[in-house]
């Protein structure tokens, strides 16, 4: 083998991405981690109902992978279910072809999701203005945030 494994690609990020049982004490209330790769096999699998051999192909995988990650989300999702447990879903290994940013100067490049996340872009990196703006808004309510406000600059110009 000896190939990195590449990031999976989603077309999609649920807008909520926590789900809780109503009636267990927090304290006692055991949680799973579904990644954001697990959760779009799903979708694709048993939402969209496609084949998996186009699954695959839609995440950029090879159909034996695809099969993994789906095994992996159905059982956590089984366990959540039957055993009252909480779902996150969250993280893994996977990469968005979303996130479009256009400067004032009318530059516009693609920021891939992760380093959205992780380091949102300040500056145009053709022409360095900070004015810059999201073409598309970025995920929703995603990941734990815990980055702190950005203060000042209301309005992007
Ligand atoms: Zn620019």
């Amino acid at each position: 083998m000896g190939r990195q494994s590449l990031p999976r690609r989603v077309d999609f990020i649920p807008q909520t991405t926590y789900f809780k049982p109503t009636g267990i004490p927090l304290p006692q209330l055991q949680e799973i981690c579904l990644s954001v790769e697990e959760a779009e096999a799903i979708r694709l699998k048993d939402l969209e109902r496609l084949e998996q051999e186009e699954c695959a192909q839609k995440m950029n995988i090879s159909r034996p992978t695809f099969s993994r990650v789906l095994g992996s989300a159905r059982q956590k999702m089984a366990d959540a279910l039957l055993n009252g447990k909480a779902i996150r879903i969250e993280g893994g290994n996977f990469e968005m072809a979303l996130s479009r940013f256009r400067c004032v100067n009318g530059h516009e490049w693609n920021v891939p999701f992760q380093v959205m996340i992780n380091t949102p872009p300040q500056f145009c990196p053709t022409c360095n203005t900070p004015s810059i703006m999201p073409l598309q808004p970025p995920g929703v309510g995603w990941g734990r945030g815990g980055r702190g406000q950005r203060h000042g600059r209301r309005g992007w110009w």
